[in-house]
């Protein structure tokens, strides 16, 4: 089967490292359908930027952390085209505070969306991958997830959840031909980190072995590639993307 052409989904592509894969994939030759939480004009131009490159896009409404609306997005999906082949879970938020004074909403809003989200994504996805023999799947975790960060006990926790779910999911899903990958951006230029404070931005540019943030791009090109034929004999991989920041663990 050709490696052109297959229906891909990427949660949280309204902007950010998120609409950067929906446009890599589409550069590979993918349909590519996409959801968002509430960015419309965000989500407006992903799709123009797809639709440039002649591939078919969807922009989908749905709160990754809904079950009913991930449900939805999949059947939306299915009755447009066929069933997913490739998903991306890249919807993520921050709702930073030190633990001390972390509420139940900000551990919750965060468990729920960045390790709920891709579970739920997951289960829904692997019926027709099973069907079909085949399926790519990769999750956006964080340097923090191996790390850990000061302020940020709920996503890391959430995104070194995302590893565990990725291993299991590439263990128990080998042998119907369905590889399951986590990227582990470090510091990346998008509208979550413009939200950090300047100081964060001098620790980052000093902590990172390259000396600089990354760009959402070149996280898109290391999971376009977990996306293809040719990652066939990838699986269960926690692949870095953060100038060296992580590096060893
Ligand atoms: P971003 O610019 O804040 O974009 C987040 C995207 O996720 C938006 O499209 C947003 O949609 C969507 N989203 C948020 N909550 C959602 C929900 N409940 N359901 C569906 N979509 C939802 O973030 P980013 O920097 O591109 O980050 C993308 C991923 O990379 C996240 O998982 C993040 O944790 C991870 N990451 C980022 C960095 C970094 O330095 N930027 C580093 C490591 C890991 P709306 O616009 O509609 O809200």
């Amino acid at each position: 089967m050709s490696d052109a052409g297959r229906v891909a989904f990427v949660t949280g592509a309204s902007r950010g490292i998120g609409r950067s894969i929906a446009v890599a994939l589409a550069g590979a030759g993918h349909r590519v359908a996409f959801c968002y939480a509430s960015d419309e004009a965000g989500a407006k131009e992903t799709q123009a930027a797809i639709e440039e490159l002649g591939r078919d896009a969807l922009a989908l409404k749905a709160d990754v952390a809904d079950t009913a609306a991930v449900d939805r997005a999949f059947a939306e999906i299915e009755a447009a085209w066929a069933p997913v082949e490739i998903l991306v879970n890249n919807a993520g938020v921050t709702r930073d505070g030190l633990i001390a004074r972390m509420s139940d909403e900000q551990w919750d809003v965060v468990l729920q969306t960045n390790l709920g989200g891709a579970f739920h994504t997951i289960r829904r996805a692997t019926r027709g991958m099973m069907k079909a023999r085949y399926g790519r799947i990769v999750n956006i975790s964080s340097a923090s997830g191996q790390l850990g960060a000061p302020g940020q006990a709920n996503y890391a926790a959430a995104k070194a959840g995302l590893v565990g779910l990725t291993r299991s999911v590439a263990r128990e899903l080998a042998s119907r031909g369905i590889t399951c990958n986590v990227v582990a951006p470090g510091p990346i230029v998008t509208s979550m980190t413009d939200a950090m404070p300047d100081d964060w931005r001098v620790w980052a540019q000093g902590a990172v072995p390259l000396g600089r943030l990354g760009t959402a791009d070149e996280c898109a090109a290391v999971v376009a590639f977990l996306c293809s034929e040719a990652a066939g004999y990838v699986t269960g991989a926690l692949v870095p993307v953060d100038g060296g920041l992580a590096m060893g663990h």
